[in-house]
């Protein structure tokens, strides 16, 4: 695919702080990065507040702060500034009345003083008569004398808008089926249809790379840049959008998958989120899954995007961060796991690492892994027969060296003598030192704790 010229390349991402911080939000901002970095371009981050009802500051910094976590670092912003500053589009509403206000004095927008009731009763009348409801631009023709409170409605001009998609290549939209929309609201606010293109405009977007659902918009937008005279964005590129495993639209409410913080709290690797969300939507052309940044920076291209919506899978994105875990130096996933962790030392964790390699999925999985280490779990009840698998290990390991190779090697001629499985021998052990079903290997289970406290768990339940 041809890039454009270095240094020319602006992209941006203009959530909407209205909510916490969504998964598209984090695959639209990946690939805005990827290819401001392939082609050393800018990515900047516009916060689009012009929901003066829905907005919240603290889903604000949410946004920061889950991106960060992710690397997806921007180049300009509100928290950073920049050569189009300010970022944020509640603090250029001067900008978009401005802008409306040139639109009025060349006619190429107009007063609308219809109230809601008014356009309610236009639209049912469309449905009753079966036709496509278009503003009747009865403000246009006969503007009412007697009223003062009005929105500014779009003249649209009609004809074909054409633009460039780099996934879906030409694009055509037949501007005379949209009727005259509304940019600036009648409480001085302008709606988001108004707001973006003036941005996209006036910040040097050269690309304009974001979800599916906005690719009905562009026609919009773009007869907007076109009347205020501004040069349009080189091209646009709408990523398919995610879907839930069952097809359906990822909902804020119905999906916990699409809050971008749950994979933080469960212990998703950033590096891990950023490997699945690449492949969501996008395959690189070879059998290669697991994927760095910089290696998605240098293989990324709009042509392999797929158009279809992306269904997400937990189980893709459980083997991805399994692999992420696994090739991780043992050094660092420590550090990874320090905040999981809060009651075990870092020497501790470390001895664990090895075992815990082999049975996590993600790093909350180590708690439950580990917390008889901290915790004193309840004796269990057992057979007799248990009992005496307790005993003979007991006796085994009295005197080996407390490390899980000797306790593995000492456990291995227990269970192998006794004539029952390693599984079955190994059960009433694991039971009496954790009290769970499910624990590391049983060696490492041993290993991590003191061998006295190991030893007294052990004696509680066998006498
Ligand atoms: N606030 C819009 C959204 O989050 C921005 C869309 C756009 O990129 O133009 O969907």
């Amino acid at each position: 695919m041809e890039v454009p010229e270095a240094a020319n390349v602006r992209v941006r991402i203009a959530p909407s702080p209205t909510g916490f911080a969504h998964l598209g939000t984090a695959s639209t901002a990946l690939y805005n990065v990827l290819f401001a970095r392939q082609s050393r371009g800018t990515f900047a981050l516009r916060i689009d507040d012009t929901d003066q009802e829905r907005n919240r500051p603290e889903y604000e910094q949410l946004i920061y702060e889950s991106l960060g976590w992710l690397g997806l670092n921007w180049d300009e912003g509100p928290d950073r500034g920049g050569p189009y500053a300010p970022y944020r589009q509640s603090e250029r509403v001067d900008l978009y009345r401005q802008y409306a206000a040139k639109l009025l004095a060349d006619g190429k927008a107009y007063k609308c003083f219809c109230t809601a009731e008014e356009l309610e009763a236009e639209r049912r009348q469309a449905q009753f008569e079966k036709r496509p409801y278009k503003y009747s631009r009865r403000c246009l023709i006969d503007p009412p004398k007697d009223r003062t409170e009005f929105a500014v409605r779009f003249k649209v001009p009609g004809g074909e808008v054409k633009f460039k998609d780099m996934i879906r290549g030409e694009m055509v939209f037949d501007a005379d089926l949209i009727g005259d929309f509304i940019l600036m609201k009648s409480d001085g606010f302008p709606t988001y249809q108004f707001a973006s293109p003036v941005d996209d405009a006036a910040m040097k977007i050269s690309h304009v790379i974001r979800g599916e659902e906005h690719l009905s918009n562009t026609p919009y937008q773009l007869m907007i840049i076109d009347a205020l005279a501004y040069e349009r964005p080189v091209a646009y590129a709408h990523m398919p959008l995610i879907l839930a495993k069952d097809g359906a639209k990822l909902s804020k409410r119905k999906h916990p998958e699409s809050n971008l913080m749950l994979y933080r709290e469960q212990g998703y690797l950033p590096e891990a989120l950023i490997n699945y969300l690449a492949l969501l939507g996008w395959n690189p052309g070879t059998p290669q899954e697991i994927f760095t940044f910089d290696e998605l920076v240098k293989v990324f291209s709009f042509d392999r995007v797929q158009h279809a919506g992306a269904r997400f899978d937990w189980e893709k994105l459980n083997w991805i961060n399994g692999e992420w875990i696994r090739a991780m130096d043992d050094a660092e996933l420590v550090r990874r796991l320090r905040p999981f962790l809060p009651d075990l030392d870092d020497a501790t964790i470390m001895r664990a690492v090895p075992a815990l390699k082999t049975r996590m999925v993600k790093l909350a999985d180590a708690v439950p892994l580990l917390d008889y280490l901290w915790t004193d779990p309840e004796p269990p009840v057992l057979e007799p027969d248990a009992i005496d698998r307790i005993k003979a290990a007991f006796a085994a390991i009295q005197d080996v060296r407390w490390e899980p190779e000797p306790l593995h090697e000492a456990l291995t001629r227990v269970a192998d003598e006794s004539g029952v499985s390693r599984n079955k021998t190994f059960m009433p052990i694991r039971l009496s030192l954790t009290g769970k079903k499910i624990s590391l290997p049983i060696d490492y289970t041993l290993a991590l704790l003191p061998k006295d406290v190991a030893m007294q768990r052990l004696r509680r339940v066998a006498g």
